[in-house]
């Protein structure tokens, strides 16, 4: 190989810890060239809530270790992508950048910037796909060209558009190590779980991480569990497939899953909801502010609370409300939540305390280790009424009802709620949320249960009212 063939090539890790099918690595390996694969804390990471970072840090060095056990290393630095990426390029004699897009408005400015300053010093950036099933998130469009605002007319045009989903590319097993590896930083100094205090040894004790696993839990998902997917998907106490957190952090590529799920008979409903997530993304393509605004613009001038005590006692899990303590207790305890304790949980925020979705949409963005922005934006929009193919404001969710239908036997609330349990404390139990919890906030499992501060026939009249008195 002559010198300039030894130049290297960078891969710019942001929410892809995988070598199954990414296009970037492949492409990488293929030019037969060093290959150096780079992380970089910047204001995008310090910006994630803290579960989200502890979830990070884990997938940061179950992926380096990886990298290790191939004779390649992951360079971690911190700074401003399109200050450092220039720095790296220069001190390894780099020909080209390459990335996987991430699904995300500020992250289109930052790889525009990044782009930009990497042609100041002589070298091409290039963008890859593989974050969501099509290349982008535009490529489905309606008969008028236009983007999807209903889920169910753009999931007709996926499955009629399916052949466009380029096949998972194979794994890649070599990426030649340059002559000399860049400086890196050490992950530990950065101290990506010290936001979450005590509860990391709480949520660390049930992170799954990296590809192999996500890649054995698919596995077992779709020879023991898609074929009862979706008469229990539903079931509180039911586990589902739990690969969100994976394709969060792109440990698995939802083309990995897609195509392994859509040979089967019976996965349709799973992957319908493989789907939703892919309409997220389109939504969030069209209408970036979605984490901020309300996508129906007239829903702005609603008179939402803001912040408050009763939210407070939502985010401790303490409204007294079996079922919305219980998602609320087993996310802050495990960094996950069921779908539809997320939903019956949003909706008792949003319509039983009448308080702004972008009140819940902060707090699940600090405690979910699957957070994810656009499927996150687009869950609480939906919830709150105010989204695409959202849920009607005038449908609000009984919690008290929807127990007796999935939580007939009440296992899932005694499963998250102490003061119900009986004093489980099995791994993922009860007992495991007052582990995680700070103690300024004064709970102990042996306190008695609250009663209920807001009434759920009273919440729902008043939710309504509000409802009523804003339309008028
Ligand atoms: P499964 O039921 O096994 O579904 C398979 C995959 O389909 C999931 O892994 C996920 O990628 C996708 N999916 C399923 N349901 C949805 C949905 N409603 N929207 C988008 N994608 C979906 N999901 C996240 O990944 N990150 C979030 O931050 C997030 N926030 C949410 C907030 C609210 C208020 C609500 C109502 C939903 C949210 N969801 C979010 C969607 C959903 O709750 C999770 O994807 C699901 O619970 C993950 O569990 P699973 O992997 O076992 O899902």
């Amino acid at each position: 190989m002559t010198d300039s063939n030894r130049r290297p090539v960078v891969v710019w890790l942001r929410r892809d810890f995988r070598l199954g099918d990414h296009p970037a690595f492949h492409r990488a390996a293929q030019s037969g060239r060093p290959v150096v694969p780079l992380f970089i804390r910047d204001a995008s990471v310090d910006s994630l809530g803290a579960a989200a970072k502890q979830r990070l840090e884990s997938a940061i060095r179950c992926f380096a270790d990886r990298l290790r056990g191939m004779k390649s290393a992951l360079i971690l630095r911190s700074g401003r992508a399109e200050k450092v990426l220039p720095e790296v390029v220069c001190e390894t004699g780099a020909v080209e950048v390459y990335w996987t897009r991430e699904e995300h408005p500020s992250a289109d400015a930052r790889d525009a910037r990044v782009c930009a300053a990497l042609e100041k010093v002589g070298v091409c950036g290039e963008e890859f796909s593989g974050r969501i099933l099509f290349d982008r998130p535009d490529v489905l469009r309606t008969k008028s060209g236009g983007e999807f605002k209903v889920f169910t007319p753009f999931w007709r045009a996926l499955c009629a558009a399916e052949a466009d989903i380029p096949s998972p590319l194979p794994v890649v097993s070599f990426l030649p190590p340059p002559d000399v590896w860049p400086r890196s930083e050490s992950l530990a100094d950065w101290r990506l779980c010290a936001g979450m205090g005590r509860g990391a040894a709480v949520v660390g004790g049930r992170l799954r991480t990296g590809e192999a696993f996500a890649l054995s839990r698919l596995s077992e998902f779709l020879s023991r569990e898609v074929g009862g997917y979706s008469s229990r998907r539903d079931l509180l106490s039911v586990r589902s497939s739990g690969l969100s957190e994976h394709l969060a952090w792109g440990e698995i590529s939802p083309r990995t899953v897609w195509g392994s799920a859509r040979q089967l008979e019976g996965s349709e409903s799973f992957l319908r909801q493989l789907a939703w997530r892919e309409f997220a993304c389109h939504l969030f393509h069209f209408f970036p502010k979605m984490e901020s605004s309300c996508w129906r613009g007239e829903w702005d001038s609603f008179p939402w609370r803001g912040d408050n005590a009763d939210a407070e006692r939502w985010r401790r899990g303490r409204t007294g409300v079996a079922l919305v303590d219980a998602g609320m207790r087993e996310m802050y305890a495990t960094g996950t939540m069921h779908n539809r304790a997320r939903m019956i949980a949003a909706s008792y925020l949003c319509k039983h305390l009448r308080t702004d979705w972008r009140v819940g949409l902060r707090w699940f963005a600090e405690c979910l280790t699957d957070w994810d922005a656009a499927s996150n934006a687009l869950g609480w929009q939906w919830v709150a009424g105010c989204g695409p193919d959202a849920a009607p404001y005038f449908r609000i969710f009984n919690p008290s009802r929807q127990a007796a239908r999935f939580d007939a036997e009440g296992v899932y609330c005694r499963r998250y709620v102490a003061e119900l349990s009986g004093g489980s404390s099995a791994p993922g139990s009860a007992l495991d949320f007052f582990r995680a919890i700070p103690r300024s906030w004064g709970m102990s499992p042996s306190d008695a249960y609250p009663s209920a501060a807001v009434d759920l026939a009273a919440g729902r009249a008043r939710a309504l009212r509000a409802f009523g008195d804003w339309r008028a």
